[in-house]
Formats: C-alpha cells, sequence, structure tokens
C-alpha cells in the first residue's frame, strides 16, 4: 500500500473505542456521504481474529461497487485499507456475503449514502439475517426501521428467506428511498406502555422450541399477543423477539437460539432483558442509542433519552464528529442518558 497519505485523507485507528467492525462500517458509509478519503490501520485489532474477516470485505466491496471507489488493502485479515469514493450510484444492486455473515449490517453500511441521493435503490443481500451481535431482520423491521421513518427515512424491507449461522443462506430486499422531508427526532419519553407482544420460530429444527419461548415469555411479561411464526429458508436456527409498544416509541428485544441452551434459558434471558428496560424510563435501549446517532446527524438532528451509553456508542459519536460538523452529547440524567445530537 502506498504509505503516503493522500491530500484531504482521514486518518482512522481501528484499535480506539470499541475497536470493533462498527469503525469500519461507519467509515465507509461517512466516506461515501462526504467523498472524503480514509486509511484505516489496525482493523479490527480488538478482536480475537483481527482484520477483515469476509462480511467485513463484502462491505468494502459494496461500497467500493455503489460508489466506484479506489480501494487498497481489501483482503481477507487485512488490516489496513484506504478506501477513496467517488459519486455514489443509485440503481439496482445484488450482493452476496457467500458465509452466514450479516447482511443486515451491510445494508446498514450502504443505507446512509443511498438515501441522500435523488433516485431510489433496489438491494438484495444474501447471507446471514439472525446473527449474534448484529441487529436481528425482526430489529430492523420493527425497530430501527420505524424509528428512521419518524424522520422522513424511507426503506421497503423485508426478509425473504431467513439465514442462520453456519449456512447462512438468507436473503433480505430492502428499497430505499430519497430522503426527501427530514424532521428532527424527538423522543424523551415513551409515553403509556400500550402491547407487548411476543414471537418466536423454530426453522428446519422442532417447532416446539418456539412454543416453549413463547410459554416462558408469556409467563414472565404477561403478554398482551404471542406468535409463533413460520420462515423460509434453508439454515436451522431458532429466534425469539418481543415487540413493546408505547404511545410515543417501539423497541424490539430479540435473542437467538444456541446449541447446549434451553429454550427456556433463551427466553428467560429475553424476559429479563425486557423487564429491565421496561424499569426505566428511557426510550432507546442499548443498540438502537448506537444506530440512531448517523441517522440523525444526517439530518435534522434531535434528541432522545437512552438506556446505557455503551462503548459502541461513544466510538460511533467520535466517528461521526471526524467527517461531520455536528455535536454529539450524552448526560446521564438519574439512572438514564439524554443523547443531543446538534447540527
Ligand atoms: P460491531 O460489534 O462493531 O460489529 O457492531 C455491532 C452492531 O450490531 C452495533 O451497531 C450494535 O448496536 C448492533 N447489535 C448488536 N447486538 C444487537 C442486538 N441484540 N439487537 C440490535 N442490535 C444489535
Amino acid at each position: 500500500m502506498n504509505t503516503q497519505l493522500k491530500p484531504q485523507t482521514i486518518q482512522l485507528d481501528g484499535s480506539i473505542g470499541e475497536g470493533g467492525g462498527q469503525i469500519l462500517r461507519t467509515a465507509l458509509s461517512l466516506s461515501m456521504l462526504t467523498g472524503i478519503p480514509f486509511e484505516l490501520v489496525n482493523i479490527r485489532a480488538g478482536r480475537k481474529k483481527p482484520g477483515l474477516m469476509r462480511q467485513h470485505l463484502v462491505c468494502v466491496q459494496a461500497s467500493q461497487r455503489i460508489s466506484n471507489a479506489t480501494v487498497e488493502g481489501a483482503e481477507l485479515h487485512s488490516q489496513k485499507l484506504y478506501f477513496q469514493p467517488q459519486q455514489v450510484q443509485t440503481g439496482k444492486y445484488d450482493f452476496q456475503i457467500g458465509s452466514a455473515g450479516s447482511t443486515i449490517l451491510v445494508l446498514q453500511t450502504l443505507l446512509p449514502a443511498l438515501m441522500m441521493q435523488a433516485e431510489a435503490s433496489h438491494i438484495n443481500i444474501h447471507g446471514g439475517t439472525h446473527n449474534p451481535m448484529a441487529p436481528t431482520a425482526d430489529f430492523i423491521s420493527h425497530c430501527f426501521l420505524p424509528n428512521l421513518q419518524k424522520i422522513g427515512i424511507q426503506v421497503d424491507f423485508e426478509c425473504e428467506r431467513a439465514g442462520f449461522f453456519p449456512i447462512g443462506a438468507g436473503q433480505i430486499n430492502a428499497t430505499i428511498q430519497p430522503w426527501t422531508t427530514q424532521t428532527q427526532y424527538t423522543v424523551l419519553k415513551k409515553g403509556k406502555l400500550i402491547e407487548v407482544n411476543g414471537f418466536a420460530t423454530a426453522l428446519n429444527i422442532p417447532s416446539n422450541i418456539a412454543d416453549r419461548e413463547l410459554e416462558v415469555l408469556n409467563n414472565k411479561l404477561d403478554l398482551t399477543q404471542r406468535k409463533r411464526l413460520n420462515f423460509q429458508g434453508i439454515s436451522q436456527g431458532n429466534t425469539a423477539f418481543v415487540i413493546l409498544n408505547y404511545e410515543h416509541h417501539q423497541q424490539v428485544f430479540s435473542a437467538l437460539g444456541e446449541m447446549k441452551k434451553s429454550a427456556e434459558k433463551v427466553a428467560h434471558d429475553l424476559a429479563k432483558q425486557v423487564k429491565t428496560y421496561l424499569a426505566t424510563d428511557a426510550v432507546a435501549d442499548e443498540y438502537l442509542t448506537d444506530q440512531l446517532l448517523l441517522p440523525l446527524a444526517l439530518g435534522k438532528g434531535g434528541e432522545f433519552s437512552a438506556q446505557m451509553i455503551s462503548e459502541h456508542t461513544r466510538t460511533q459519536a467520535a466517528m461521526i464528529q471526524k467527517f461531520i460538523d455536528c455535536e454529539i452529547h450524552f448526560e446521564k440524567i438519574d439512572d438514564i442518558f439524554k443523547v443531543s445530537v446538534k447540527i
């Protein structure tokens, strides 16, 4: 790689803060949006297997494709990457992860650049749809996207086939509309709790796994509705999720089945997470908090209350402020936080 810095290149160190793949994905999103090239060193230095894994490489390749970028260091296990985008091109795209890597994280990498264009884009992504340490397709459909809709971002999203580790073979389809009407996101109070709905699915494994999870969720959370879902797909897997409908907010918590973990324990741990959230006045959970920062910084900003500020969230805020002129603040108020994004 050419070690001399290209003009205006932003230098990034992947080992700072949380040290995971988010630094790479956010750098790609922001570079495509602003046109500013970046050089990232120490990629995923904080992880057991550092460097670019297959799913990170697909994020780089997909970003390269939509922005016709000049890229150096895009190889498996590479710990250094240079990325210089050109104009983002809308259109129809199909991306194959070729493993059970998360399709959702690829979508979240491309979304900011595509939604800021004047025309719609249609993208299909093949791979995992329900991965540990990533938003699930259900979290995207029922939590992330409905929250983006509040500020005017329109994405039609469908999980056509579910994909679980290790086979994957899932497919998500998304139509991303131009973001024409931007509004502020101001949700400091979630309001009255209206419904607590539980869902579970068992794909190509015994359906009583999902039924047992719903039973435990109902016992612990007194569900308004419960439903066993039938997913399509060739992989095997299990997920359970809870949708909390409040007057001013919709929040989702999800869990994945694991080998050697009983369905009862999966549901018990999920219910515990939900109960912790129910006991606070916060609007956004830990994960929605880090995922909302970028859309807010690209639009008209806003304020919301958050259950906690993770290392991910702090790293994300620092990354955004390197590329975009905005101010992101976290203020502790009693046992929750107020997040403000000022443009
Ligand atoms: P990284 O670990 O850096 O690859 O980033 C993981 C991303 O996945 C972050 O944006 C998290 O908010 C998100 N994430 C992880 N676990 C969950 C979960 N259970 N529900 C929703 N989002 C999640």
